[in-house]
């Protein structure tokens, strides 16, 4: 089998609410994705996304993605798409780095292998049941009482597990962190989420000010070496998740003990393929995860139920929706939805969800014969 052609769309997924990240990055509505189409000389069709999170939260960029694809095209064209070593090596080799833009072509592969084998991709993976995983709340309120409303909503939802956004003001922080601890069902995972907002001199004010709480906080600081820093001084565990780009960094972090969580978000890391050797790292090291997209349609949340799957249900806290934040729905309804807090994957070969392509509008740009 090999690849004929890779076309490529542009959609806009524009957020329910707008969106403003810790540390005074920019706000953003709207969400630039990435939806690509590999065809092979047998019939098979695959499809990949590729959405950042805006273009402020981590080095990755819609349009950066896009031009990737154009360098990459020549490398990946005639390859065979079941074999997603190759095709990664192809692309590592055409263009070093970059791995947000190696994301969609990555997961366009494994969808073209699974309904080669007649398989899920989970299944291809290894995985052997297709378990409802809980879904992360995303709690970007401001004020201790919007937190409390905010949480009342996605419980009556049924979510047991949820991401508070918190960062910038020190005792805002900790008043809602607090508020927050004294309200909180016993069966909920509940995750602090810093995005990088604090300083090191803020993130130790609120991690010793909350040690009686032994809650966990994820990001608390922009790097990895001011994560380092600040560890022999707090008692509290740590997600990594911005830091947490390549596989040297995921050893980093297991070899010097920086974290206890690792949060892998599947375009961040470069898909699939990439994904999966950082969650064995993770497994053999006693590092718990949360795996997610890092945005999009629901083929992202899909793409990261599959990687969710092959993890053990007591060391993965939970997957994310991000279908739930975005205002249209490029599949039609089609494809793992949200369910009393939880994420369920189709038992169909393959990804399992493909766009509407009249959703997607014409492409920008296609490569092959
Ligand atoms: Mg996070």
């Amino acid at each position: 089998m090999k690849i004929t052609r890779i076309t490529v769309y542009k959609t806009d997924l524009p957020l329910e609410h707008p969106y403003w990240l810790a540390g005074g990055r920019l706000k953003f509505e709207n969400l630039d994705a990435t939806l690509v189409r590999i065809d092979t000389d047998e019939g098979l069709t695959g499809w990949g996304e590729g959405t950042p999170w805006g273009h402020t939260y981590v080095p990755a960029h819609g349009p950066g993605i896009r031009a990737g694809i154009e360098t990459m095209a020549p490398f990946i064209l005639g390859l065979d798409p079941r074999r997603v070593l190759e095709v990664e090596r192809a692309m590592d080799l055409a263009l070093p780095g970059h791995l947000y833009a190696k994301s969609p072509i990555d997961m366009a592969c494994w969808d073209i292998a699974g309904q080669a084998a007649g398989m899920s991709i989970a299944a291809m993976m290894g995985a052997q049941d297709s378990r409802a995983i809980p879904i992360a709340s995303s709690v970007g309120a401001k004020t201790v009482e919007e937190t409390r409303e905010v949480l009342a909503r996605y419980r009556d939802r049924g979510y047991v597990a949820h991401s508070v956004k918190i960062g910038g003001d020190v005792d805002r922080d900790v008043a809602r962190i607090r508020d927050v601890e004294a309200h909180r069902p016993q069966n909920e995972i509940i995750l602090y989420d810093v995005n990088r907002g604090w300083t090191r001199q803020q993130a130790l004010r609120v991690m010793q000010a909350t040690e009686d709480l032994r809650v966990m906080f994820e990001q608390p600081a922009e790097s990895l070496d001011d994560i380092a820093a600040i560890r022999p001084l707090h008692s509290a565990p740590v997600s990594v998740d911005e830091s947490l780009v390549t596989l040297q960094d995921a050893a980093r972090i297991a070899r010097d003990g920086l974290a206890e969580v690792f949060g892998i978000k599947l375009n961040r890391v470069g898909g699939l393929t990439k994904a999966a050797r950082m969650r064995d790292i993770a497994l053999a090291h006693g590092i718990d995860m949360f795996v997610m997209a890092t945005g999009g349609s629901v083929l992202a949340d899909t793409e990261a139920l599959h990687l969710a799957a092959t993890i053990p249900a007591a060391n993965c806290h939970a997957v994310w929706a991000c279908q739930d934040m975005i205002t249209v729905d490029i599949a039609g309804g089609r494809g793992p939805r949200a369910q009393n807090g939880h994420l369920t994957l189709p038992d169909t070969p393959g990804l399992g969800v493909h766009p509407d392509q009249d959703a997607l509008g014409a492409p920008v740009a296609s490569y092959g014969g």
